[in-house]
């Protein structure tokens, strides 16, 4: 693929940009017309003073000229660095807006680390690209246009050669360019592996500790950053290259003008005035290609990473909850012949299933059979392969599911908690609850005693992950949200899972509590679930059967 060196998906994605990108071109044909300018006004100033006298009008365009050159290098600075900004901006929220509409086993096949590394130091590299590349570009188009111009207008065989010879910089360019962009893509590769293999370690830190691999991980850590090491050196190696390259190629272009005029000087053939006018113009109609194409190497990286941000953000369905019908959470829940097939499994094979409003459905199966995939389908996370979930007529498909969403309480098999306040955790669905509710869930979960028990009560601030609370203590708090959205559908998935006999005791009271006068779907995996339950349905193999009444004994 072909990195362009600039990439028109970005005006339809960051429309604000483009205001910016316009002011940056007409601050280019500024900068252009003052380079024409200030080497008329030296020009005349030289030749003048050959003769003794000194030119005013001269003198006074020439100061001028460069002033305002100064006043354009900021400005360019100051809209570029505000064009890269909002691009960043734009970018990383459409980044995250991808990631909430693919869903969570999106994130976990592209692989979390690469996600972050792109967010973060990918799209800092952007500033590289904007506040660098992109002026140099405009320069270069509106210097070269500008110098030939006032060149032909004085000489036009001078012209002529540096009409001839311009292209080659942006040809030899092009060619080195090949290179570096192979390599540079190497080098992001092996960045984006690097930071996601560390993000994965960092996390099992604890079992590479217990089963005595942390020291050869850190060894696989040391290789991957060392192969990163040796790409980067490569890059540079190339752009040290092709600096050179260019750098020779401009000044034999520019020797290529300079002798012609030196020689017809002498024989008379040109006047002094008009002489070193072409001397001091050529070189600046080379300066803006030459500096674009080094600047293009130092922006590769961000500009591998805005393609990167631009495919991925782009392969994202569209944001739902635009069109879709509201389905009401007090309806009838029904799975028609619903399939779900993963990549290597499939999960649910042919599964019709309806669930009554207010009816209290407990799921049992052994691990792997696909309990899981059914609260998926019924949150969104998953769509089905074949087949339909309804939910008061409404196929979910078609469906606002952030609506939807609203109306349903989950509670995970491990519950994710942030690191914030234990309040704000239990606030996570409802965040503008009065403090008087908040407590009511806190009682309804059994919470109480772990609220009395934290320095600071519901304002203590967690921990990562909810770092400090025990597994059963995590759950509660799942539970304490789930009370406090009050929805009308509510689905758990193994609440009591890994916790021991005293932890699970209060977690299936507040778990029989929450699912009364709701519509429950439970995943049980312990016969302690099954009380109070209406209906129990077996999962094995991706197929439902239905067992009715529920069984008594044990669960498997
Ligand atoms: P359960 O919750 O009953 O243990 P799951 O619904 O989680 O089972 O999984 C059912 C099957 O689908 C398993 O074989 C599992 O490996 C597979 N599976 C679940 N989620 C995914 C996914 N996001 N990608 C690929 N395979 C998956
Ligand atoms: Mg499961």
């Amino acid at each position: 693929m072909n990195r362009r060196p600039f990439d028109p998906r970005l005006l339809h994605r960051v429309p604000a940009a483009r205001r910016d990108l316009m002011l940056l071109a007409f601050l280019g044909v500024l900068a252009a017309g003052l380079v024409v300018v200030q080497a008329t006004a030296l020009a005349a100033l030289l030749a003048t003073a050959f003769t003794g006298r000194l030119d005013r009008v001269a003198l006074a365009g020439f100061v001028a000229a460069v002033a305002a050159r100064s006043v354009l290098v900021w400005a360019q600075g100051a809209v570029s660095a505000r064009l890269a900004a909002t691009v960043k901006a734009a970018l990383r929220a459409d980044l995250l807006g991808a990631v909430a509409r693919h869903g969570p086993g999106w994130v976990a096949g592209q692989r979390a680390g690469q996600l972050a590394t792109l967010a973060g130091r990918g799209l800092d590299a952007l500033d590289a690209y904007f506040t660098g590349y992109l002026p140099q570009l405009a320069l270069s188009i509106t210097v070269p246009v500008a110098v030939l111009t006032r060149v032909f207008v004085a000489d036009w065989s001078s012209a002529v050669i540096i009409a001839l010879t311009l292209p080659l910089i942006p040809i030899f360019g092009a060619l080195l360019g090949w290179q570096a962009q192979a390599a540079t893509e190497r080098q992001w590769r092996r960045l984006s592996l690097l930071g996601g293999h560390f993000l994965d370690m960092v996390a099992g830190l604890p079992t590479l500790r217990a089963f005595g691999r942390a020291r050869s991980q850190t060894e696989a850590v040391r290789r991957m950053a060392d192969g990163h090491r040796v790409a980067t050196m490569k890059t540079l190696r190339i752009a040290f290259l092709s600096a050179l390259v260019l750098e020779l190629v401009a000044t034999l272009s520019v020797a290529l003008v300079a002798v012609p005029v030196g020689v017809r000087l002498l024989g008379g053939g040109l006047a002094l005035q008009t002489a070193l006018l072409v001397l001091l113009l050529t070189p600046e109609a080379y300066l803006p290609l030459r500096a674009a194409g080094s600047r293009f190497h130092a922006s590769m990286e961000g500009l591998t990473a805005l393609d990167e941000a631009l495919t991925l953000s782009g392969s994202a369905p569209a944001p739902a909850g635009r069109a879709g019908t509201l389905p009401d959470g007090r309806g009838e829940i029904r799975f028609e012949s619903v399939t779900v097939a993963y990549e290597r499994t499939t999960a649910l094979r042919d599964v019709t299933l309806t669930i009554r409003p207010g009816e209290r459905i407990a799921v049992i199966g052994p691990s792997g059979a696909g309990k899981t995939t059914l609260l998926n389908l019924l949150l969104g996370f998953v769509a089905p392969t074949a087949g339909r979930v309804t939910v008061g007529g409404v196929d979910l498909a078609d469906a606002d599911l952030d609506g939807w969403r609203r109306q349903v309480a989950w509670v995970p098999q491990r519950a994710h908690l942030f690191a914030t306040t234990l309040a704000d955790n239990i606030r996570l669905g409802t965040p503008d609850a009065e403090p008087a509710r908040v407590a009511a869930a806190v009682r309804d979960a059994s919470l109480d005693d772990v609220v009395a028990a934290l320095p600071d009560g519901l304002d203590t601030t967690l921990g990562e992950r909810g770092h400090g609370l025990s597994s059963g203590q995590r759950q509660r708090v799942a539970l304490a949200r789930a009370f406090l959205r009050d929805a009308p559908v509510v689905l758990l998935d193994e609440p009591t899972a890994r916790l021991d006999a005293a932890a699970e005791a209060a977690v299936l009271s507040a778990t029989h509590r929450l699912i009364t006068g709701r519509t429950a779907l439970l995943v049980a995996h312990r016969p302690a679930l099954l009380r109070g339950v209406d209906r129990v349905l077996r999962v094995a193999d991706g197929r439902v059967t239905e067992l009715t009444p529920a069984p008594a004994g044990e669960v498997r």
